[in-house]
């Protein structure tokens, strides 16, 4: 599977990945209906203990944010955030939390400059994610 995403987007949110730094930034990627990405939304990271391996979406900002975007006829097809110092991989934590019907997107931010950055869908038991591979589309 690929994963389409608007320069704009990949960048805003690289760009949050670097400002939260050494937190975990977290947000939404938006969708048309042709599954590419054309918009990113922050999302504040509420996890209420150390944010620098953690993040928590509040569950309202998020329910909110699905709602405005299904109102424009878009959707959201993937949750990304950040890891600060660590790669671009699914952590065990982050694969127990998963939706398995969103794709997630995670940029490494070694030292505060975003790395790699990847896209993974969970599997339905929460057990493994494959990788989805990553496009960028110019203008
Ligand atoms: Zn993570």
């Amino acid at each position: 599977m690929t994963i389409r995403i608007a320069k704009k987007a990949f960048d805003e949110m690289r760009a949050h990945a670097e400002a939260t730094y050494p937190e975990e930034c977290c947000g939404l990627l938006v969708a048309d209906g042709k599954k590419e990405i054309l918009e990113s939304v922050k999302m504040r990271n509420v996890f209420s203990g150390p944010r620098h391996d953690r993040y928590d979406i509040d569950p309202l900002e998020l329910f909110r944010a699905d709602r405005s975007v299904a109102a424009r006829g878009l959707r959201i097809a993937a949750i990304y955030h950040s890891h600060p110092d660590y790669p671009a991989t699914l952590s065990r934590f982050d694969l127990d939390h998963s939706f398995t019907w969103y794709s997630y997107v995670v940029t490494s931010v070694p030292k505060g400059r975003a790395g790699d950055t990847r896209a993974w869908l969970p599997s339905d038991d929460h057990r493994a994610a494959v990788e989805e591979e990553i496009q960028v589309v110019v203008g």
